[in-house]
């Protein structure tokens, strides 16, 4: 790594870069660092206190919003770590450094039969990054987060000191969960999950309303290892609610064809024909409210009319990472972006929750484009996201003329989810208030407020979405 000489302490301008939220409604322009060894963090530390600027922890920068950016601090990004320290394929336990990402470790434990036993929506994640923001999957009310399926991780202070943290260890809880700003997690020791197929059995279901999206999670729910449902955001009036429901299960039968990447690979053609890396400039002039509606209109027809109510079987890349299916995906919201607005509500309350956002949102002609629905289990990280409940994730596009409204549609709807119980999760957070985050995380900011104090003093790690949140300034 070049590094300027105590002579000169300007930072290197090659080192400066426009960096983003996945969304890419948040911008800014950082010094990025990428190192490579421990001690090359711990000389970007002393740099970082040399030139008295704050350091921003960014893993694949694959958080929608503001988590991973902070303008004109340095940026250390991890994404150059992404060693296996140790790999075992007859235990499946694998130690890495930060950068190895979801991909990295299924492509590792695949060919032995070794699924990671969390994964997000995305296999591009680092599992630094994941780990910071505690992810989940479409398993998380059967499996928890990826913090709980950790055995170990090791957690580097800003005074350069490592910390070897256990689940039996109180800051182990902090460290994950809670967004980079405590310490580096530089060592992950986790064990993957036993496969005997590379293929899972899906069940599809399209579904009419609300009361049955619901009732499809909770009839499921006792065995299904994996669900999710997509809602069509635009249904109204008795269509409120509708969408195609998705559980699946892992196949017992040994088949070690399909645990071979070539069976997993996504096809580098949709229907055969259009390249994937084109889909998105298709999907661009119909990324309106017009185009959108019509859309999500035809998704919910093939649902109903297409694989209704029936099994199929679906590679696990295929049904675990969909979003990947489509590269650059995200530029059909060019040139302004989007955020994605993802909201846990407690079960009792979820249902009118979520369809009272909807409401809201065709009351102010701005539909989320795409809308997910989870099923959760609570966990006791300190920054947790997660409840006994349900999460609605939304995507909204973003302009510069409707970002005001926009805000102000997502602070309303963070009342009733405030209201009713529910948490928000900071890896998809682009519109909280600090008092919306005081609210909802009560007195475990004061828990982080004090490990700030004990572990970061000088407050060196930061991001734009802790200053937005002042989450330490009332520490
Ligand atoms: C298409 C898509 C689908 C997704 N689906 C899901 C989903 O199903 N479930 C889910 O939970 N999430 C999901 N996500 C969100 C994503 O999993 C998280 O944002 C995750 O944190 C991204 O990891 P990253 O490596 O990109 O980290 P970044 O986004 O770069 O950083 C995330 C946080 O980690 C901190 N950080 C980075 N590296 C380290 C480190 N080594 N030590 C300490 N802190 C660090 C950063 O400061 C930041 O606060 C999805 C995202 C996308 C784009």
């Amino acid at each position: 790594m070049d590094l300027p000489t105590p002579q000169h302490l300007a930072l290197p301008g090659d080192k400066i870069r426009e960096i983003t939220g996945f969304g890419m409604s948040f911008r800014a322009d950082s010094y990025v660092f990428q190192p490579t060894t421990l001690d090359e963090v711990r000389e970007v530390f002393a740099l970082a206190r040399q030139v008295g600027r704050n350091i921003v922890l960014r893993g694949a920068g694959r958080s929608y919003g503001d988590a991973a950016i902070d303008a004109e601090s340095i940026a250390l990004d991890f994404t150059q770590m992404k060693r296996f320290l140790s790999w075992d394929p007859e235990t499946g336990i694998a130690e890495c450094e930060p950068g190895v990402t979801i991909e990295d470790l299924w492509r590792t434990g695949l060919p032995h039969g070794w699924w990671p036993k969390v994964v997000s929506g995305t296999m591009f994640p680092t599992l630094g990054g994941a780990l910071a923001m505690n992810i989940h999957g479409k398993n998380n009310f059967r499996m928890g987060t990826l913090g709980d399926n950790v055995l170990e991780i090791d957690l580097m202070t800003v005074d350069g000191k490592v910390r070897t943290l256990t689940p039996d260890q109180e800051l182990f809880y902090a460290a994950i969960s809670s967004a980079g700003l405590l310490g580096v997690i530089t060592r992950v020791k986790l064990g993957m999950k036993k496969v005997h197929s590379g293929d899972l059995k899906v069940y599809a279901e399209s579904l009419p309303n609300w009361d049955a999206q619901i009732e499809a999670f909770e009839k499921r729910a006792e065995n299904a290892d994996y669900m999710v449902s997509w809602v069509d955001c635009f249904g109204s009036g008795a269509g409120a609610g509708r969408g195609l429901f998705h559980a699946a299960w892992h196949l017992p039968d040994e088949d070690s064809e399909s645990l071979l990447p070539f069976h997993q690979d996504l096809p580098e053609k949709i229907a055969k024909v259009v390249p994937k890396s084109q889909v998105w400039r298709i999907l661009k002039p119909l990324n309106n409210r017009f185009g959108m509606k019509w859309l999500n209109a035809a998704k919910h027809l093939s649902g109903k009319f297409v694989g209704n109510r029936k099994m199929h079987t679906q590679s696990l890349v295929a049904f675990s990472f969909l979003l990947d299916y489509v590269p650059n995906w995200r530029n059909a919201y060019l040139p302004d972006g989007f955020i994605q607005y993802q909201t846990f509500v407690p079960k009792e309350a979820a249902k009118r929750v979520f369809a009272k956002q909807i409401e809201m949102t065709q009351e102010a002609k701005m539909e989320p484009f795409l809308g997910v629905l989870k099923k959760h289990k609570p966990d006791r990280f300190l920054l947790s996201h997660s409840l006994d409940g349900y999460s609605f994730a939304l995507d909204f596009k973003v302009s510069e003329e409707t970002w005001p409204r926009l805000q102000r549609l997502c602070q309303r709807m963070n009342e009733m989810v405030i209201e009713s119980g529910g948490r928000f999760y900071l890896a998809k957070d682009g519109t909280l208030t600090p008092e919306h985050a005081q609210a909802y995380l009560g007195e475990n900011l004061t828990t982080l407020q004090l490990l700030k104090k004990e572990l970061d003093p000088e407050g060196l790690l930061t991001s734009g979405q802790a200053r937005r949140l002042k989450l330490f300034e009332s520490a």
